[in-house]
C-alpha cells in the first residue's frame, strides 16, 4: 500500500469462493490467508491503484450462512469508516450476494459513496479465477466516485445491487439484472450509464439496522394447496413474497389464498406479489386471478426482485412501520429497486 494516492478504498472480506483454498471437504474459506492472496495480485500494487486497506470479518463465510447479523455487521463497518473512505468494496460469496447487496442499499439511506460488492465463481488460488478482475475493476469503479449507491460487478458488468439476481450457478457472468440496465459496462474503459445513475443524495449517511423479521417466500406451483401454508402466513410471518405466475397470478383463481391473505394483513402480516418471471411486472387486476389479491390487502411488487424484496419487508419492519407504514412503502420506490 502507498501513501501517495489520494483515494482511499475500504475492502470489506466477508467469505465466498474468492478467497477460498482447497479443503479435504472442498472449497472453504481460511481466516489469515486472504490478505496474501491480494499480496500476490501485482496489479493491486501498482501506481494507478489507489490506496486501499482491508478488513477481514471472522468467520469468513460461505455466503449461504450469511444472516441479519452479518449484514448488520458489514453495514455498520460501512457507516463507521464512511468519512475516512471514497468507497467500498465488499468481498462476497456468490450465492446471497443479491440478497446482501439489495438488504445494504435499504440499510445505507443517503449513500453518497460507491458500494460494491463483488467475488469470483473461481478462487483467487486457482489459475482461471475470475476474482483478479472483478477486484481490480471494482476497487476502481469504487474509487472512481461515479456512482453513489450500493451495486454489484461481475464478468463485466456494473448493476444495481438491488436489481440484480444471481444467473448462473457456473457462469463468469453469474449475475443478470432483467430489470433495469447495466450502470456500467467495463470494457476497454468503464462506461457508466449516466441517465442509470441514482442522483447524489443532499441529506447525511443514515444507518438502519435490522432486526431478524420472520419473513417467509413462497413459490406457487399448480395444485399448492394454500391451507397447508395458512398457519404460518396468519401466525408466524409478518413478511411475505409470493412468487406468482407471469404477471401476478396464483391458481384457483386465488380464491383458496383470500382468506388466508385476509387473515394474515388483519394481524400486520404484509403480503408482496412478486413474478416467477425474471423479467417483467406484477400488475395485480390485469387478470382476474390477481385483482382479487389487491383488493385482500396484498402489495404489488411491480418488477422488483424476490431478492429486494425480502431485504425491503426486514428493512420496514427493523424500522419500526406498522403494517399499514410497510404496505405504502413497499410499492414504492426507496432506492432504485422497483419501476413504479
Ligand atoms: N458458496 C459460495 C458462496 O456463496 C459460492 C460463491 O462464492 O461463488 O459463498
Amino acid at each position: 500500500m502507498r501513501e501517495t494516492d489520494a483515494k482511499r478504498i475500504l475492502i470489506v472480506y466477508t467469505g465466498g469462493t474468492i478467497g477460498m483454498v482447497r479443503t479435504p471437504n472442498g472449497y472453504a474459506p481460511k481466516e489469515g490467508y486472504f490478505r496474501a492472496a491480494l499480496d500476490a495480485i501485482p496489479a493491486l500494487a501498482s501506481e494507478e491503484m489507489p490506496r486501499w486497506e482491508l478488513r477481514e470479518m471472522s468467520p469468513l463465510l460461505d455466503s449461504s450462512n450469511m444472516t441479519v447479523n452479518e449484514w448488520n455487521e458489514i453495514a455498520r463497518l460501512i457507516a463507521e469508516n464512511y468519512e475516512r473512505y471514497d468507497g467500498f468494496v465488499v468481498l462476497h460469496g456468490t450465492d446471497t450476494m443479491a440478497y446482501t447487496a439489495s438488504a445494504l442499499s435499504f440499510m445505507l439511506e443517503n449513500l453518497a459513496k460507491p458500494v460494491v460488492l463483488t467475488g469470483s465463481q473461481i478462487p483467487l488460488c486457482e489459475v482461471r479465477s475470475d476474482g483478479r478482475d472483478n477486484i481490480i475493476t471494482s476497487i476502481l469503479i469504487a474509487a472512481g466516485g461515479a456512482v453513489n449507491e450500493v451495486c454489484l460487478y461481475f464478468g463485466g458488468s456494473l448493476l444495481r445491487g438491488n436489481r440484480a439476481t444471481k444467473y448462473s450457478a457456473d457462469g463468469l457472468i453469474a449475475f443478470v439484472s432483467p430489470n433495469y440496465p447495466a450502470l456500467a459496462e467495463a470494457g476497454i474503459t468503464i462506461r457508466y450509464r449516466e441517465s442509470a445513475l441514482l442522483p447524489k443524495p443532499s441529506g447525511a449517511l443514515r444507518l438502519q439496522l435490522l432486526e431478524n423479521v420472520p419473513i417467509g417466500v413462497i413459490k406457487v406451483f399448480p395444485g399448492i394447496q394454500f391451507e397447508l401454508f395458512e398457519s404460518i402466513m396468519t401466525e408466524k410471518l409478518r413478511g411475505i413474497v409470493i412468487e406468482t405466475f407471469g404477471a401476478g397470478n396464483i391458481p384457483g383463481d386465488g380464491n383458496a389464498l383470500l382468506p388466508i391473505i385476509r387473515r394474515a394483513f388483519a394481524n400486520g402480516t404484509v403480503l408482496t406479489v412478486c413474478s416467477q418471471c425474471p423479467q417483467g411486472a406484477v400488475s395485480l387486476g390485469a387478470y382476474e386471478t390477481s385483482g382479487a389479491l389487491k383488493r385482500a390487502g396484498a402489495v404489488s411488487g411491480l418488477d422488483i426482485t424476490t431478492e429486494a424484496a425480502v431485504a425491503k419487508l426486514y428493512y420496514l419492519f427493523s424500522a419500526g412501520y406498522d403494517k399499514e407504514g410497510v404496505k405504502a412503502r413497499m410499492e414504492r420506490d426507496l432506492r432504485g429497486e422497483m419501476t413504479v
